[in-house]
């Protein structure tokens, strides 16, 4: 590598256009080519906009210099060059990975249409497009099906239903937001949603979507059942966007797999945010994407001593749309909060684990923390998050806690002065 390498980042995403701010500050430049024809934003923000809380501008990351508008369609390990789309051909030292993921789209019968299409009215919420297609078909009273109750679906099914839709969401567990909520946070996320109007269905699944002429018109459940719908939402989750990787060879899990200096298996490419697998873990989430771009900054402009060895993150919505993550140094916060929600680590007890719960079904707060031996190691806040703040710290630092027996209430109590 010579000492002012040529880096070039696929994908402006939050990553890749991360790195390359941090890169300029470095004082190494960096082209980023991205495939989308907005200028970068934060994907985090799209349920707001869906909402009709912001308009999509107010989701607009810092540009980066070098940024190039095309789509990188294969890579030239050997000559150390990618060819774009448009037949174009950049050189490289340095060749970075950020192509984040896409939307899963379910094997549902009549999801395409003969030309391969979704029909009028189907939309992913993945992309700016999908959110601004979904906003301008939105209407008061429009039948919205959302098929998918984690994150995504229930995000875009409060977002929806504030705009006036007839929502129905359609989640195939036994529950919303498994992954994240135990039984009790996911029942106030439901009761949140049906005081809006949304009709949540769970162990429900979808077999079928019907259209006319080229436009939904219905969807049909596995029990025969059909549900009217103008609009429907497809949140079945994401997939890691490897394509490019694995045409080039490299290794490939669920995602391009990196060390801990995000260094794929060839040593040229380096891999970050949603399209990287570290330690065997794909993380689908903005805080560890950022992370990596900052450490990997560090190493490109060459501090060797960076490393990245996991992000702890905890996982903060708020049900107008997600507002993102919380660290130690505090949550991303909207002006309005109406439904507040925070969940990191495990929220289901092993046999063993010491468990503190408070819950109040008048006011809809619930407030639990997990630990294990004496460490904290998962919770979830529903309602009321003052105490966000120290359990933040608590789980990021993986501090042993205090033994004097206080700690546990204290932390559910007390926000230890800064959030
Ligand atoms: C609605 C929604 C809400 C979310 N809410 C949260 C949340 O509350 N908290 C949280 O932590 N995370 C949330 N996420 C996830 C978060 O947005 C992602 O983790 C984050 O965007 C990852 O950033 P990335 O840069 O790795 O990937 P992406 O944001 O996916 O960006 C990758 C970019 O690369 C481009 N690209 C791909 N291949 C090519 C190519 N061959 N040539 C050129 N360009 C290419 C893509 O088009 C895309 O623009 C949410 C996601 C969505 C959709």
């Amino acid at each position: 590598m010579t000492s002012n390498p040529r880096v070039v980042v696929i994908g402006a995403g939050p990553a890749g256009v991360t790195l390359a701010r941090h890169l300029g500050e470095l004082g190494t430049p960096a082209l980023v080519v991205g495939d989308e024809e907005h200028r970068p934003y934060n994907r985090v923000l799209l349920a707001e906009v869906l909402a009709g809380r912001y308009g999509p501008e107010v989701t607009a990351l810092p540009a980066p210099a070098g940024l190039l508008r095309g789509r990188v369609a294969g890579i030239d390990r050997a000559g150390r060059t990618v060819r774009c789309a448009d037949g174009s051909v950049i050189a490289y030292d340095t060749l970075v990975l950020a192509t984040g993921s896409n939307a899963v789209l379910p094997p549902l019968r009549g999801l395409y249409t003969r030309d391969r299409e979704l029909p009028e009215g189907v939309h992913a919420f993945r992309t700016m497009d999908d959110c601004l297609g979904l906003s301008k078909a939105v209407r008061p009273g429009v039948r919205a099906v959302v098929i998918g109750g984690g994150l995504l679906g229930v995000s875009a099914a409060r977002a929806l239903a504030v705009r006036g839709a007839q929502v129905v969401l359609a989640q195939q567990s036994e529950r919303l937001m498994e992954r994240q909520l135990d039984p009790a946070a996911s029942a106030l996320v439901r009761r949140h949603l049906e005081g809006l109007g949304v009709e949540v269905h769970t162990e429900c699944r979808v077999r079928d979507v019907r259209s006319v002429g080229g436009a939904v018109r219905s969807v049909e459940l596995a029990d025969g059942y059909a549900l009217g719908a103008d609009l429907v939402v497809l949140a079945c989750g994401v997939r890691p966007r490897v394509g490019l990787a694995r045409e080039a060879g490299l290794d490939v899990g669920k995602g391009v797999v990196v060390d801990d200096e995000l260094r794929t298996s060839d040593p040229h490419i380096r891999a970050i945010g949603d399209c990287a697998q570290h330690a065997d873990r794909v993380y689908g989430l903005a805080a560890p994407a950022l992370e990596q771009a900052g450490v990997l900054a560090a190493l490109l402009a060459g501090d060797g001593t960076a490393r990245y060895t996991g992000t702890r993150a905890l996982t903060r919505l708020t049900l107008t749309g997600i507002t993102g993550i919380t660290g130690p140094k505090g949550p991303l916060r909207g002006p309005d909060t109406p439904f507040d929600l925070a969940a990191f680590g495990e929220t289901d007890p092993r046999p063993g684990d010491d468990v503190v719960q408070l819950a109040d079904a008048t006011r809809g707060t619930y407030r639990k923390v997990v630990v294990r031996d004496d460490r904290l190691v998962g919770g979830v806040l529903v309602g009321e998050l003052g105490t966000v703040g120290a359990l933040a710290r608590a789980w990021e630092g993986a501090e042993p806690l205090p033994s004097d027996g206080g700690p546990l209430l204290h932390l559910l109590t007390h926000d230890g002065g800064a959030r």
